[in-house]
């Protein structure tokens, strides 16, 4: 049976042990861990000369001491982990080891310019289901260690083992935060030198079209003057040959005037000089006048455009002539891209959308060639077009007939400044099935 005064110590002890391990579940730097392991570990067990050592491949190195002489070799200080050494028997084992008395252990091999303590206790640091190093207590007097110290000192190695290996994972955690970070910083940087060189060079193509569209229109004016004149000139009046030529060369210049006019929109768009003039405009009347300027491009195609349940629509509040060039792109691209004998449907709603508020919502279907997922978004864009340069032909609505891919990006910069929205859908791009497509054009009331 215990004495009293031995239940007294015992308890003292474990509350000691108890405080020793709350505090080294709080230190979390690896590199001060192991001194703090030492000192809380004086508090339970009294030592003069302790180390805790971790093994580093064949050698044990000495991370943190207490107690020991004041002398640069101890930097050097290493314990050999071979076979037949204490701390090999002790790795296997993974249970303390107590020498009474070194100078009557063989295996001990005692520091020369250390003095001679002879009690010696070891515990063995037990983390990730191995032995990583050891607790190596030293008492100058022969067999001061007692069994009590021994499973006092193997409870708390385990617990400081657990202490180091935690801090050791927050360490690494920390370390890899702090790249990520470095990384996401890096990564960022190089998106913002990116997007720098995109804007940069989107404003080159914008700065090319406007100083273009203005290159083209003077001799473009010049021209339909000189062509008006010569439509009043007896000798073209009086040759049908030559009236029906000038009316080739008017045509040309009319489109390429509709070019250069795109392109100067497109301009003002990207300059946000849009000449706006808003006025409360019905839906329907535009779309009927598209509907009629368009008649013969419809007819010419064979081309059936139904208009459904527009007259009901409440007003718009917008430009009248921008809106109405929002129509005419969507249309014509409906014409161009639907093959001859299909129908163009447009109908609308009133709507109460989340971001634009009481809306309608105007949709232009055909039953044409549709577009493909991927360029659902894309062929809003600046000059892009799904077709290829070289099939490009004259005719403004000959099918497939192909732009300068600008209508569509003017439709979306207008609606945009309307605070409207535009969006196409469409199950695929197909030439045999003709799937079709169909715009959404939002616009606020
Ligand atoms: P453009 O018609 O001058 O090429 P747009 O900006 O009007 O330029 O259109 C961009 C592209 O969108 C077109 O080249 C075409 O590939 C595609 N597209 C537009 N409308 C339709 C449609 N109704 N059906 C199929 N493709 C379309």
């Amino acid at each position: 049976m215990q004495k009293p005064a031995d239940n007294q110590a015992s308890f003292q002890m474990q509350r000691a042990l108890i405080q020793a391990q709350r505090h080294l579940s709080e230190d979390l730097n690896p590199q001060e861990l192991p001194g703090r392991i030492l000192e809380q570990l004086a508090f339970v067990i009294p030592y003069e000369r302790g180390a805790l050592m971790l093994q580093d491949g064949p050698i044990l190195r000495i991370t943190a001491q207490r107690g020991f002489p004041v002398d640069e070799r101890i930097d050097n200080l290493v314990m050999p982990a071979r076979p037949g050494d204490i701390y090999e028997e002790m790795s296997k084992t993974v249970s303390p080891e107590l020498i009474d008395d070194v100078t009557t252990d063989a295996r001990w091999m005692q520091v020369d310019w250390l003095p001679l303590n002879r009690s010696w206790l070891g515990v063995p640091l037990f983390a990730k289901n191995r032995v990583v190093g050891m607790v190596s207590l030293t008492r100058v007097e022969a067999g001061a260690f007692s069994q009590a110290d021994v499973l006092m000192a193997t409870a708390f190695a385990m617990q400081a083992a657990v202490a180091l290996e935690n801090a050791t994972l927050y360490q690494e955690i920390t370390l890899f935060n702090q790249r990520l970070e470095q990384t996401v910083l890096e990564r960022t940087e190089a998106l913002r030198r990116a997007l720098d060189t995109l804007e940069r060079m989107d404003r080159n193509k914008s700065d090319f079209i406007n100083v273009a569209a203005h290159e083209l229109r003077t001799p473009l004016t010049v021209m339909k003057g000189y062509i008006g004149m010569m439509k009043m000139d007896a000798a073209v009046k009086a040759s049908p040959s030559l009236a029906q030529t000038l009316t080739g060369i008017e045509k040309g210049t009319d489109r390429l005037h509709d070019v250069v006019n795109n392109m100067l929109d497109l301009a003002r768009i990207d300059n946000q000089v849009l000449d706006f003039k808003p006025e409360h405009v019905s839906v329907v009347s535009l779309v009927r006048r598209v509907q009629l300027d368009y008649s013969h491009y419809l007819a010419d195609r064979k081309l059936t455009l139904q208009v459904d349940g527009l007259d009901s629509l409440p007003p718009v509040y917008g430009d009248p002539a921008l809106l109405l060039k929002v129509f005419q792109s969507v249309v014509i691209n409906a014409i161009k891209y639907t093959p001859d004998g299909g129908i163009i449907k447009i109908y609308g709603r009133p709507i109460q959308d989340a971001q634009a508020g009481s809306c309608v919502e105007v949709c232009i279907q055909d039953n044409g060639i549709g577009i493909d997922e991927v360029q659902l978004e894309l062929i809003f864009e600046k000059l892009y077009t799904t077709n290829q340069v070289a099939l490009h032909s004259s005719g403004k609505a000959t099918f497939k007939g192909g732009g300068p891919g600008l209508g569509l990006t003017i439709a979306r910069g207008i609606i945009q400044a309307h605070r409207g929205r535009v969006w196409a859908e469409s199950p695929g791009h197909d030439e045999t099935i003709f799937p079709g497509s169909t715009f959404h054009i939002l616009l606020p009331i």
